[in-house]
């Protein structure tokens, strides 16, 4: 094992931003970056996007529609710790996305719009965290708006997802009054500086709330109402536990205002300092340890066509153990072929780059033709397999048609890019010649034509099809599922990846198919392999 393995796993913090739209995830990013050194100026994401997106006109969809389609990934250092900063669509039509890019972080943040508290979107997203007990650090984001009471957010968060709650700072006054936190963690009054921009204020240091600069700095009522306030805290709350926080069951809450640049730094060197490093990793057999010398990891996104000048897709690979060095072998678990790894990238916020070295908690992009799928586990050779990396159901199909039946085949090559890509599945059904499609959300049939169209040149439909559901089918019984397939025929598939699948025009159908074959499994989402 290198000597600085365990050291650099310890400084890694791999974490996601999860919000509901329009809470201020992309204005949060922005400015963690720019603490991160990593961009020089606010705006730069938002730039990079468009710069991107010009490049790309499958993306055309995503800028009408506003909304960010893609997750991408950021690595960035800051407080001598290195950054793997995963950003999740936050768009509910592509919450499966979402969910597989929670299996590759450490922990999360929750975002909060200060005037709305818990949305659905955020509820959703909380949920899929605590199925993986991933720890989470609250940011009650707007504070310069109008707010709604803090004590009354705290308890909404509380109630709503039945997780502790601690504040890490308190907010001093909302809205046209907010004037800045106290930090409950480090004793200390930071200001906000309206006039600051991007740089943010480093906090006064006092000694506990009763020092008198606090009346200096604070006109008196503020001053008076700060002072009950911690004291309430302090009673009602309990207070901040690291090992709570990190199994899950505790989340520290921060309050500031993404656009003003403030209570990010705070937030930041609170992941530096309290948010997990890589943790041990679950594989089928056994439980992986960062510190392990050999490198094992998987692939949690296939992102194509990044660039169109290249048919690439870019594989992202979290990396679980051991240390990257370019130009290793690693054994490709699913097909059992050795790849050389030497143009792997790492996301530097800013471009990216060859990534030389990396360590575990580290999120690669490999580039490569096809052969790195959502779910593959790659290794030095040792034989094992990530699991949990799942692929929902679809709740939406459609068949798909094309206007020049002589480019089916071509088609087909398209569905299979995106079915291997994760952004939607396929499914053919034993009889007949069509595909059908499914999705999680009405606009991927949107985002899915228009890719067609840009990446590959034509012009498909997607027209009802009159199904509702499609249920991954399994059964120990090979005569019970021959029986059943015999008996639904014409509403059998087969998925990309050639697993049964059964097709229901309405959930009586479904039932009915339930009830009448007890033995076989309808399964709703199902784990790639
Ligand atoms: P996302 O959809 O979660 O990525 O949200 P954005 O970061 O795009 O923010 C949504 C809107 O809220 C934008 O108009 C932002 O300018 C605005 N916004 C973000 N943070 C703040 C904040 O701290 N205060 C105020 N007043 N507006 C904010």
């Amino acid at each position: 094992m290198p000597a600085n393995l365990l050291e650099e796993v310890e400084k890694r913090r791999t974490f996601a931003i999860i919000a509901h739209p329009d809470a201020g995830k992309t204005t949060l990013t922005e400015k963690l970056l720019l603490f991160g050194g990593a961009i020089q100026m606010a705006g730069a994401v938002k730039a990079r996007g468009e710069q991107r997106r010009a490049r790309s006109d499958w993306m055309k969809v995503e800028r009408e529609r506003g909304i960010s389609v893609t997750a991408s990934v950021m690595n960035f250092d800051y407080a001598d710790r290195t950054f793997n900063l995963v950003d999740t669509p936050g768009h509910e039509d592509f919450s499966e996305d979402t969910y597989r890019t929670l299996t590759a972080v450490d922990s999360a943040v929750m975002v909060i719009d200060a005037a709305k508290g818990i949305e659905a979107q955020t509820r959703k997203l909380f949920e899929v965290c605590r199925m993986r007990d991933v720890p989470i650090a609250t940011f009650v984001n707007k504070m310069d708006r109008e707010a709604r009471d803090p004590f009354e957010l705290m308890d909404e968060i509380e109630r709503d997802l039945q997780l502790e709650v601690t504040p890490a700072s308190w907010p001093i006054g909302s809205g046209q009054d907010f004037r800045g936190c106290y930090d409950l963690i480090r004793d200390r009054l930071i200001l906000m500086d309206r006039r600051a921009g991007d740089v943010a204020s480093e906090g006064i240091e006092c000694q506990g709330i009763d020092d008198p600069k606090i009346d200096e700095l604070l006109p008196a009522h503020q001053a008076e109402k700060l002072r009950e306030d911690v004291a309430m805290v302090r009673e009602l709350c309990p207070p901040f536990n690291l090992e709570t926080y990190r199994e899950g069951h505790q989340t520290p809450v921060f309050f500031g205002s993404a656009i003003n640049n403030f209570g990010v730094r705070e937030l930041l060197l609170g992941l530096a300092e309290y948010a997990p490093p890589p943790r041990p990793q679950k594989a089928d057999g056994r439980s992986v340890n960062p510190d392990e010398g050999k490198v094992t990891g998987f692939v949690f996104k296939v992102q194509a066509n990044m660039d169109p000048n290249h048919r690439d897709r870019i594989a992202f690979f979290r990396l679980c153990s051991g240390q990257f060095r370019r130009g290793i072998k690693l054994k490709h678990m699913r097909s059992g072929k050795v790849l050389s790894v030497n143009n792997a990238v790492l996301f530097l916020a800013r471009d990216r780059e060859l990534a030389e070295d990396a360590f575990p908690g580290d999120i690669i992009g490999i580039p490569n033709h096809g052969t790195l799928r959502i779910g593959d586990t790659l290794t030095e050779g040792e034989e094992l397999r990530y699991t949990g990396v799942p692929s929902f159901a679809p709740e939406l199909l459609q068949r798909v048609r094309l206007d020049d039946p002589m480019k089916v085949k071509h088609l087909r090559k398209a569905l299979d890019h995106f079915a291997e890509e994760g952004a939607s599945q396929v499914f053919k059904p034993i009889i007949g010649a069509d595909w059908i499609v499914g999705v999680v959300g009405p606009l991927q049939f949107e985002v899915l034509a228009a890719r067609i169209e840009a990446e590959y040149g034509m012009t498909a439909r997607f027209e009802t099809c009159g199904y509702d559901a499609a249920r991954w089918v399994e059964c120990e019984d090979p005569i019970r599922l021959k029986a059943f397939i015999d008996s639904r025929r014409a509403d059998m598939a087969e998925d990309h990846d050639g697993a049964l699948v059964y097709l229901a025009r309405n959930g009586w159908q479904l039932n009915r198919a339930q009830e009448d074959f007890p033995e076989i499994r309808f399964l709703k989402t199902r784990e790639q392999n």
